[in-house]
This record gives structure tokens, sequence and C-alpha cells, in this order.
């Protein structure tokens, strides 16, 4: 990369080690900078583990994620955790009226 058009370098966002603004990898430990960000942490990454995979659990991945901003990473958690408890709550409803079958 052209040191004049990278002039100062940047913190890793996972390990936090510097690298060079035109680095895509970080050199001391691996991970995807910028565009390179693994598929996981990004918007659509999230809301397909979310919903057909981690569930609740994509939170870790939302947190994680450098790509997300700060409203972005509450509104994503906000989002699961009301659709978490109503999800819940129909899992409840359900166990309810399956026991209420049961019961003779
Ligand atoms: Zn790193």
């Amino acid at each position: 990369m052209d040191p004049a058009q990278n002039p100062s370098p940047r913190p890793c966002w996972s390990c936090g080690a510097f690298i060079d603004r035109g680095d895509r990898f970080c050199r001391s430990c691996g991970k995807g900078q910028g565009g390179e960000v693994p598929w996981y942490y990004r918007h659509w990454g999230i809301v397909l583990i979310a919903l057909f995979g981690l569930g609740p659990f994509a939170l870790i991945l939302v947190w994680r994620s450098p790509v997300l901003s700060k409203n972005a990473k509450l509104a994503y958690t906000a989002a699961l955790l009301a659709a978490t408890a109503f999800v819940g709550w129909r899992v409840y409803q359900a166990w309810l009226f399956a026991k209420s079958l049961l019961v003779l």
C-alpha cells in the first residue's frame, strides 16, 4: 500500500494490534478488516443466524461485530430480546394447551 494514501496505522478490531490502513487482514491475528470482515458479523449474516440458528445467542455476534454501530447493536439487542420473549411466551402457551389435553 502507498503510505501517503494510508498515513496512520489503526488498531485491529479483534486483537488491537496496530495495522496499516490498507491492510485487509490483521498481521497479528489474521482476522479480516473492513470489507474482509467475516460474513457472520455483517447485518445479513446476523439476521440469518438469529432466525435459523442461534436465536438469542446471536447477541454474542451482534456485540462482537466490528461492522455494526452502537445504535445498530442496541436495535438488534432489543429486537432479539423481544422476539425471544414472544417465542418463549408462545411456547409456554402451547405447553399449557398440551398439558390441558393430557389431563382427564
Ligand atoms: Zn488482529
